[in-house]
């Protein structure tokens, strides 16, 4: 069953929700090996190289209350995350970007909490498409409004991301008891309507069932312009409600990386570094992501601690890394 399923996403075909719901429910070693070789075959036959993406972390300072139950990236959640509360000034968000540029990573995301209807996220836009030649993605969120939006794309901000984490109405209010989904799903269609590119995620082993994930992936169908999907693992911060929340099994999250790729074979797929642990990077890739994220250089002028988890990837190691596996990184 599992290899008609393969064989059927091999020859480009697409698969349905049950096809979908069986290979999450995959259980056993070797079929996960396979699924991963089939998503990798197709990452291969429909990208040449490996993205690198790096991160300018705007501000931690959340106006969202409550906060989110997993957060230790806003002031004040975690001992482990940023935990002092930081905006960053004009001259420090050049010197990241400057640093990033210099160092040949061709992307930068630019990512901060909510509450300034997106004019930390038009600021940052500016500096880096003014200063840099790279490629730029934005998240903040839902924190957009249309003003800011088509500021942004008047910058040239080339993607923005606001990722669902979960679809599961009753899960979100649960570990997001700030925030609505419908605010979200709102933005990524105004975001998609504004025709530029959107990147939209999965936040795996919050609590959503197989069922879930399967019902997230195909609804991401409905947004047209969506060009990546960062595909993150759970893990907990500690002295956030979540601390004794169970981090995302390794083999969930390469499962669903894989499927993704199955499921949309031609898009960005992202392993932000932290959420997989930069050690885990490499399964990633062969799971069939060809963008990895949150990767520094090493002159990086400011702390970097990782949304999901406080480590991220040493861009040094990530092309080793790659070249480890023969794959070719998008590195100026
Ligand atoms: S996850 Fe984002 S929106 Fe939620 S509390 Fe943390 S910084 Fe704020």
């Amino acid at each position: 069953m599992i290899r008609k399923i393969l064989k059927k996403a091999s020859k480009g075909q697409s698969l349905d929700k049950k096809e979908i719901l069986t290979l999450f429910k995959i259980n056993k070693k070797e079929n996960l090996k396979e699924l991963m070789e089939t998503a990798e075959e197709i990452r291969n036959q429909n990208f040449k190289s490996i993205k690198l993406t790096s991160t300018i972390h705007l501000t931690n300072k959340c106006q969202i209350t409550p906060k989110c139950k997993y957060c230790g990236f806003a002031a004040k959640t975690s001992t482990e995350g940023y935990y002092n509360a930081f905006y960053k000034k004009d001259d420090e968000i050049l010197a990241a970007a400057e640093c990033v540029d210099k160092s040949g990573i061709p992307r930068i995301s630019c990512s901060g909490a909510h509450g300034y209807k997106g004019k930390q996220a038009v600021n940052a836009a500016r500096i880096v498409k003014e200063n840099t030649k790279l490629e730029l993605l934005i998240n903040v969120g839902s924190d957009l409004t249309e003003k800011s939006l088509k500021q942004l794309i008047d910058y040239n901000t080339d993607t923005i991301c606001c990722n669902l984490e979960t679809t599961n109405n009753n899960l979100f209010n649960e570990v997001k008891p700030g925030e609505k989904l419908i605010d979200r799903i709102n933005m990524c269609k105004m975001i998609s309507d504004y025709d530029i590119e959107l990147s939209s995620g999965l936040l795996i082993g919050l609590g959503e069932s197989y069922e879930d994930r399967v019902k997230h992936l195909l609804y991401l169908k409905e947004f047209e312009n969506l060009g990546e999907i960062p595909v993150m693992g759970f893990n907990p911060y500690a002295d956030t409600p979540m601390a004794n929340h169970p981090p995302c099994p390794i083999n969930e999250q390469l499962k669903a990386i894989a499927i993704t790729r199955l499921v949309y074979p031609e898009i960005r797929i992202t392993t932000p570094t932290p959420t997989i642990g930069p050690e885990n990077a490499v399964q990633s890739l062969n799971a069939g992501s060809n963008n990895l994220a949150t990767v520094i250089p090493e002159d990086y002028p400011s702390v970097v601690k990782g949304v999901g988890s406080p480590t991220y990837g040493n861009l040094k190691e990530v092309l080793k890394l790659l070249k480890s596996l023969n794959l070719k990184a998008e590195h100026n």
